[in-house]
């Protein structure tokens, strides 16, 4: 389970004539059980390598490997089904369903991939255990904190078993202690299921958690490792 995009370049357009480089010859590889951080200043390119790396922006040029899939080739529904399958994305704001209790907002993700009902609900059940959340699989969002939603957000990213989760800011939206539970829980998930990881966040605080951390700057990447700062 690993993760590797391979000098990958992204221009948008700006204006009539000229382009913006977002990202600039990236190269990055993420290890099954890895967690890498991403940190650097907002207009960086964070964002754009999470979602070149979910394979929902195409680069102007470079490879991106998910899983061991080169996905340069893949077509919109192949591209469609490998997030499904083999990538957890989780964004800034849990963008749950509001109408579903917690326990089907994990569960929708798997009938997607048509597996068997028993074992969808199986499942959903011991990741929200595993995220601690086990006494409110039946409350719908806005019986829970901020921190539960995010918390469910996680869960169900990892629903179909991912090999690699993206991961975009998470705490920006809680406070300090919550933020770093979430990162602690989120650590603890990608080494025991040995998913590859990416965190971006800005808050230096938090990156006790990752194994490696990386700086973006002008859409290049620059190493800081092992413990940042
Ligand atoms: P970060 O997440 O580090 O704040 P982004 O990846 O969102 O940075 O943005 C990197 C640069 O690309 C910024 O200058 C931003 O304005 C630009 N950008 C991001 N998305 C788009 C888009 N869809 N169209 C044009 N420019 C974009
Ligand atoms: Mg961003």
């Amino acid at each position: 389970m690993t993760l590797t995009l391979h000098d990958v370049t992204l221009t948008y357009p700006d204006g009539d004539t000229s382009r913006l480089t977002a990202l600039d010859a990236v190269t990055l590889e993420v290890a099954g059980g890895e967690l890498a951080a991403v940190v650097g200043p907002s207009g960086s390119g964070k964002s754009s390598l999470l979602a070149v790396a979910a394979t929902l922006v195409t680069p102007d040029s470079g490879s991106v490997v998910v899983d061991g899939t080169p996905t340069g080739t893949l077509s919109r529904a192949e591209k469609a089904e490998l997030r499904r399958d083999r990538i957890g994305i989780v964004f800034q704001q849990p963008n749950l369903l509001a109408s579903l209790t917690a326990a089907e907002q994990l569960q929708v993700m798997a009938h997607l991939s048509g597996r068997k009902p028993r074992e969808v609900r199986d499942r959903a059940r011991e990741l929200l255990a595993a995220v601690g959340l086990a006494d409110k699989a039946d409350r719908r969002p806005h019986q829970l904190s901020g921190g539960q939603r995010q918390r469910i957000n996680i869960a169900r990213a990892l629903m179909n078993e991912p090999a690699v989760m993206l991961v975009d800011e998470p705490t920006s939206a809680l406070d300090h202690e919550r933020g770093a539970a979430v990162l602690d829980l989120l650590a603890g998930l990608t080494r025991e299921r040995g998913v590859a990881t990416v965190l971006v966040t800005h808050d230096r605080s938090h990156l006790e958690v990752a194994d490696r951390v990386v700086r973006m700057a002008d859409g290049r990447l620059g190493a800081m490792s092992p413990t940042g700062v």
